[in-house]
């Protein structure tokens, strides 16, 4: 591709408003267009870079056995009535009404579409088991658009379904899905982790979700320094302290906050399902886990903190004015529950008891795992300590069960001729937050580095003089057509440009390699040559730069 011809619009200034790295350097190289809150058009430049995830993600699915199918982005009302969730989805479903009045809704996932095609299109468990995938839109009102195309409205995804007639089938084709991403997110030249997930509201037992590390990302996750594990901090198991709860030795006392020795606990105050406050006590330096707490049969779900109103109807004062008493009930996290000798907490700046201990000053507590995990935990797997970094989500498998095919009555003829209602799973990549991700995790001051796998270009041929120098054009046009000829894909940079911003330019639209052609260095036979990874350039004879690319760009399989 020249330059001239095609639609490159670069800016120096950090767009107003674009919080992210990832999404400053989309608006500044020129890759997407906001059109309104959380819809973008992707511009000729970053189209290649999202064609280019597509393709890998395409021919993994594939290669797994998978069949390629495309399903509507507008979706009836009655398919999602049917599953219940019309009802359930709230306000993330954008629901409008066609010319006859009938309720439609843009699908934010396609389990109820693809349940239905199911049910009409296969009858029997020779059929089985079968994974459709499709590469598609979809739209999603997210309260909170942001960070570009990282969290859009409408965004493009890759979502696969799978239907058994067993769990052991299920978890085979899981197990192949779990290694089909672990390809993909390889080939894209990623550092990802794959790690146990919370199944949220689609539903289902068993899940993992694919993190691409980078600093900015909005998950946390956990994984231990010498095992395995690795999980999203949401659902990270903290052990129970190894050693037991020492004994009392000290009285309880009231005492200023300044002077109070000991660890101390905060308690959350929650709703109890019985109406009745529940208090979930943690050691200070702990945070509490809100998922965990959510599956605790005594609170009401979704949790509710207790307020003042509560506490004022149920005609009792603010509990933190003084201990509770034997009648409240009271859980506490492992490392809390191992405590002897704590500081319990007062109002903001009043007295504070201390040397407070279990089963003596206050009941036995129910004891459970309440907290999130913090570096240097044990790791669950007894492998080393947990380590915390941040992650993108950009990859979600999960096994449905019968969730959707029990709803919707989708069910198979068995070998002994009986009906029999099929086990699901699902399967997700957020195509479009790939290209996002990939740019958190591959940047510097001048701009993107792309993974060889995603750049829009491999090569940039950065030709200086090309308009005034016939030995530069020439060389230039040669090495061009070589390269094409062999399957590169190369940009020349025909702008006529000063060299300094042509080159920048290039660095900020992340093109892994580049060659500069000039009078100077063509006069002893070579080119300037420079990965956009390294520092400096380097010289290299004409005959040599097709050897050295081909080797850069066929990197050994790894
Ligand atoms: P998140 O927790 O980020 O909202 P999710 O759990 O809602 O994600 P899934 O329903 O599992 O996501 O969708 C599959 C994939 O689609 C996700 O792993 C993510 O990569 C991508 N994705 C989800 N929501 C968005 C969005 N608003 N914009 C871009 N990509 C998204
Ligand atoms: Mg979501």
């Amino acid at each position: 591709m020249r330059a001239s011809e095609f639609h490159l619009s670069t800016t120096r200034e950090i767009p107003a408003g674009a919080e992210t790295i990832s999404h400053q350097l989309m608006l500044r190289a020129g890759m997407i267009r906001q059109l309104a809150s959380g819809l973008y058009t992707w511009l000729p430049l970053g189209l290649r870079v999202l064609r280019r995830v597509e393709q890998i993600v395409r021919e993994e699915m594939d290669r797994s056995g998978a069949l390629e199918l495309l399903m509507p982005v507008v979706q009836p009302a009655e398919l999602w009535q049917e599953s219940g969730r019309w009802e359930q989805y709230g306000p993330e479903l954008l629901r409008f009404s066609d010319r006859h009045e009938r309720p439609f809704c843009l699908g934010p996932t396609h389990e109820e579409v693809i349940t239905d095609l199911f049910r009409r299109e296969i009858r029997s468990h020779r059929q089985l088991p079968v994974n459709f995938y499709q590469i598609q839109t979809k739209f999603r009102d997210e309260i909170r658009p942001r960070f570009g195309v990282m969290r859009a409205r409408e965004f493009l995804m890759k979502d696969a379904y799978s239907f058994h007639l067993d769990k052991d089938c299920l978890d085979r084709t899981y197990q192949t899905m779990h290694a089909t991403y672990t390809r993909i997110f390889t080939r894209l030249g990623l550092n990802f982790r794959a790690v146990h997930a919370d199944s949220g509201s689609i539903g289902g037992s068993f899940s993992h979700e694919f993190h691409v590390l980078a600093d900015s990302g909005e998950d946390a996750i956990a994984f231990s320094t010498q095992g395995n594990y690795a999980a999203n901090v949401e659902l990270a198991v903290a052990l129970p302290p190894a050693d037991p709860r020492a004994a009392p030795t000290r009285p309880m006392a009231e005492v200023a906050p300044g002077t109070a020795n000991g660890p101390r606990v905060t308690v959350h105050w929650m709703m109890g399902r019985d109406g009745n406050p529940v208090g979930l006590v943690l050691r200070e330096e702990h945070s509490l886990n809100e998922i965990k707490a959510e599956k605790l049969p005594q609170l009401s779900a979704p949790l509710r903190r207790v307020t003042p109103e509560d506490w004022a109807r149920l005609g009792q004062g603010n509990p933190a004015a003084g201990l509770p008493g034997a009648d409240m009930a009271l859980i506490a996290d492992h490392a809390a529950a191992a405590l002897a000798d704590f500081v319990w907490p007062g109002h903001s700046d009043g007295p504070v008891w201390a040397g407070v201990n279990w089963g003596r000053d206050l009941p036995e507590p129910v004891v459970v795992d309440l907290r999130n995990v913090v570096p240097g935990d044990r790791s669950p797997d007894g492998e080393g300590t947990l380590e915390i970094a941040r992650g993108i989500e950009v990859g979600h498998i999960f096994q449905l069960g019968t969730k959707y095919s029990a709803a919707l009555n989708a069910q198979v003829l068995d070998e002994a001729g009986q009906n029999r209602v099929v086990t699901m799973g699902c399967y997700g990549i957020g195509v479009s937050r790939v290209v996002a991700a990939a740019i958190e995790q591959n940047h510097d001051e001048r701009g993107i580095r792309w993974p060889l796998a995603l750049a829009p270009f491999q090569v940039a041929l950065a030709p200086l003089q090309y308009t005034k120098s016939a030995a530069v054009r020439e060389a230039t046009d040669a090495l061009y057509a070589e390269l094409q000829s062999v399957g590169v894909t190369v940009l020349l940079d025909d702008r006529n440009l000063r060299p300094g911003v042509m080159f920048a330019d290039l660095e900020l639209i992340g093109i892994p390699h580049r060659i500069v052609i000039s009078e100077r260095t063509l006069s002893g036979g070579q080119v300037e040559y420079q990965a956009r990874h390294e520092e400096n350039a380097c010289l290299v004879d004409r005959a040599d730069i097709l050897p050295l690319l081909q080797s850069a760009l066929n990197p050994p399989e790894r």
